[in-house]
């Protein structure tokens, strides 16, 4: 059974090192979270995961890492400096603010419970601004970027010069963004400092509504592939009063959290709008001349825009679990390998040497390949449950008899299952039971 109440992943996080909440010891910094060792680990596995899928296993995929820090210029032509808003009431009792379009009930404050106290609903722009320079002012704004495409489409000319690649073709991007959200919660959800993995796949127009529904099947399979139940997703198309200005078709792909469905990632056909308006405001031809027909054309644009972070909190509720091993109650993180903080455990039974130095040669032999955590604290059995509790696929036991025999047991994290292998046998046996 995945969590069903977001503490049970909140708890977990803190415990083991995955999320702790940011300046703790001053307080906390409200929503802002850091991530801890595994945490970080997890987390650089989803970016990994996704530059594998969407980049490394393509041929018309490449990689940019572009500037967080961006000029007025890029944000006044991608419409966000204007556009990027969301409707902000104020209770004119307790004082609270809240996002109008999330208020279940627009007619009374959730917080104290007056009526009617709402303030008329203002546009509040959610981009940081900051300055660069040592002169505070107008000349020396610049913005955060609030998602990481704008660095896509301010780099088209650029990539399609410098790699010759032709469309179809996309500019994949990982990295922070940053949105001044109103309302921030359900732990690492929605903060106000978040990392994207997006990607812009540049198509000719007549082609735009096949890759698009190429993309939503793509995205859907990605999260399947990587162990969220399908019952746990779903693909869902936005009505048309829904959609933006420019988007010719969005879809979300929705997972089930424990307050309910909720968006994980957002494909959409945003047409030639992006290329378009920076053509328009840069004075460059954004646009592409195929040798092959003689004909100019600005592509059209399908993007698959997720969250790493989000991601990962919906890889770690779909996880989770709670069973019995031998009557003892366990918790259990059923991590795919690839995203698990650490693949192998290493784990003497005893600290006695020349045990010791054994598994530190066994685990030695493994990094090079693997993430690998080794462990002689207290009993084996506590000790598999620490590494069932933090997702560690497999454990690998060193007894006494390894000293003889050059043996070691590999356990199984989900099936409890223990064989015994080889120790020179051991790296084609974790391949097998890894994938990689
Ligand atoms: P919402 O409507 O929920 O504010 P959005 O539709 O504006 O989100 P997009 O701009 O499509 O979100 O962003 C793409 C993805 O980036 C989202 O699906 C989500 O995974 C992630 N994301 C967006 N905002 C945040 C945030 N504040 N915190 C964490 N992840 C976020």
């Amino acid at each position: 059974m995945p969590a069903t109440d977001l503490d049970q992943i909140v708890n977990l996080c803190k415990r083991r090192g995955f999320v702790f909440p940011s300046a703790e010891i001053y307080g906390g910094f409200r929503s802002t979270y850091d991530y801890g060792p595994l945490g970080a680990t997890m987390l650089r596995n989803v970016r990994e995961a996704w530059i594998r899928s969407m980049v490394q296993l393509r041929n018309d995929v490449v990689l940019i890492d572009a500037a967080i820090l961006g000029p007025p210029a890029v944000y006044e032509a991608s419409g966000h400096l204007a556009n990027f808003t969301d409707p902000l009431v104020d209770c004119r009792n307790c004082k609270q603010r809240f996002r109008a379009d999330q208020l279940p009930d627009s007619s009374q404050c959730p917080s104290c419970g007056a009526k009617g106290s709402f303030t008329e609903a203002r546009a509040f722009n959610l981009m940081f601004k900051t300055f660069a320079g040592p002169v505070e002012g107008e000349g020396s704004e610049v913005f955060l970027r609030p998602e990481t495409a704008q660095g896509m489409f301010v780099n088209f000319a650029n990539v399609l010069q410098s790699t010759r690649k032709r469309p179809p073709f996309g500019i994949a991007q990982v990295g922070k963004s940053f949105r001044n959200e109103i309302t921030p919660g359900n732990f690492v959800f929605r903060t106000r400092e978040f990392e994207q993995m997006e990607l812009e796949f540049f198509v000719p127009p007549a082609d735009a509504p096949r890759w698009y529904e190429y993309w939503c099947a793509e995205r859907f399979r990605w999260y399947v592939e990587l162990g969220i139940p399908e019952a746990m997703l779903r693909l869902r198309p936005h009505d048309p009063d829904e959609l933006s200005h420019y988007s010719a078709g969005t879809s979300d792909v929705e997972f089930a959290y424990p307050w309910g469905w909720g968006e994980l990632e957002g494909i959409a056909n945003r047409t030639d709008y992006d290329l378009s308006q920076h053509a328009r405001h840069s004075g460059e031809k954004l646009d592409y001349f195929d040798q092959a027909t003689n004909e100019r054309y600005r592509p059209y644009v399908i993007e698959p825009a997720a969250g790493a972070t989000r991601a990962m909190m919906a890889f770690l509720l779909a996880a989770y679990d709670e069973d019995e091993i031998g009557g003892e109650a366990r918790t259990v993180l059923r991590l795919h390998p690839r995203l698990a903080p650490y693949k192998v455990a290493i784990l003497p039974l005893s600290k006695k040497e020349p045990l010791g130095a054994l598994a530190r040669e066994v685990a030695a032999g493994l990094r090079t390949r693997y993430m690998v955590d080794e462990d002689d604290t207290q009993s084996i059995g506590r000790r598999y449950r620490r590494q069932d509790e933090i997702g560690t696929p497999l454990c690998v036991t060193v007894d006494f008899a390894s000293l003889e025999d050059r043996a070691v047991t590999i356990r199984d994290r989900d099936s409890t299952e223990q064989v015994r292998v080889a120790i020179d046998d051991l790296p084609a046996e974790l391949v097998g039971r890894l994938g990689f």
